[in-house]
């Protein structure tokens, strides 16, 4: 039997994995054995997840982190690291959304919310990850996957989204530069660009008919995309798998780019 996708003896932690995509990718890696750390702001949402991430059978636990303040995600990684003796793999899925009526109407105050969330968020999260990693390495014991969730609006034109997109360009090439910097550790970095997924973040997406009418059709898998739909990638790049797979940008849209 072909062994490298199991996660047992592996911790991973996902921001954001109280729901949506980011409870997907937890859910999929608890089944796959791996021990689970969620970060989100809501506690209920993090009580219930981790319920439900439970009956995998394996080790999970949450915290109530910020991601875009710098001294609670320090505080958190250590807390992490030392209930959980080690993390393998760490997810930067927390983000927020914040459409517009048009590029003029953007506030300084809704770009830089949005910045301090998916930007600094993702920046905080994976440095403090990479030092326990780059550590360990030095120790003799190297690896670690750090895995960035962007979206297309960081590839695509954006419109009535600049700062969204902006902030997800930012994560596609700090990722880039992390893969090139980390790799001598064994440390891996991937980004994972997500297409319309319904989540609570689409939710308005979701319910507006002009747009079922004359997106989703435009999608070749013409339909939704799914969490579920995250728990491949997730497992495949927190496993050993993927030890020699570095630097990639991940599209999961069901073909929506390539049409
Ligand atoms: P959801 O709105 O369903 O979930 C967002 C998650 O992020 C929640 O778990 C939330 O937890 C957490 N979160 C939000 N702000 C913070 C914060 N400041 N600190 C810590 N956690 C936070 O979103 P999705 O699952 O749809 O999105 C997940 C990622 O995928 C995001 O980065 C998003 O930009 C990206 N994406 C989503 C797409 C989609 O179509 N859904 C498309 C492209 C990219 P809590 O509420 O407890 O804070």
């Amino acid at each position: 039997m072909y062994k490298p996708f199991d996660l047992s003896g592996k911790t991973a932690l996902v921001t954001g994995g109280n729901r949506g995509i980011g409870l997907g990718m937890a859910d999929a890696l608890a089944q796959a054995g791996a021990d689970i750390v969620i970060w989100g702001t809501n506690a209920e949402r993090n009580a219930e997840a981790v319920k439900s991430l439970k009956a995998h059978g394996t080790r999970v636990s949450a915290a109530r982190i910020d991601v875009s303040k710098e001294a609670e995600v320090v505080d958190g990684m250590r807390d992490a690291v030392t209930q959980m003796g080690r993390i393998d793999s760490v997810f930067a899925n927390a983000g927020i959304g914040s459409a517009v009526p048009s590029f003029t109407e953007i506030t300084a105050e809704a770009f830089r919310k949005v910045h301090a969330v998916n930007e600094d968020g993702v920046f905080y999260t994976l440095r403090e990850a990479a030092k326990h990693m780059t550590e360990r390495a030095k120790k003799g014991d190297p690896g670690g996957s750090l895995v960035g969730v962007a979206s297309l609006a960081g590839i695509e034109g954006a419109g009535r989204n600049q700062h969204y997109g902006a902030s997800k360009g930012a994560v596609i090439s700090m990722m880039r530069g992390i893969a090139v910097e980390l790799a001598r550790y064994g440390v891996r970095a991937n980004t994972i660009a997500p297409g319309w997924i319904a989540t609570d973040m689409t939710q308005r997406a979701q319910d507006n008919p002009a747009f079922a009418e004359k997106v989703i059709p435009r999608i070749p898998m013409r339909r939704w995309g799914k969490p579920e739909d995250f728990g491949g990638i997730a497992v495949y790049l927190a496993s050993d798998a993927s030890a020699y797979h570095t630097g990639d940008l991940f599209i999961v849209d069901g073909g929506y780019t390539v049409f």
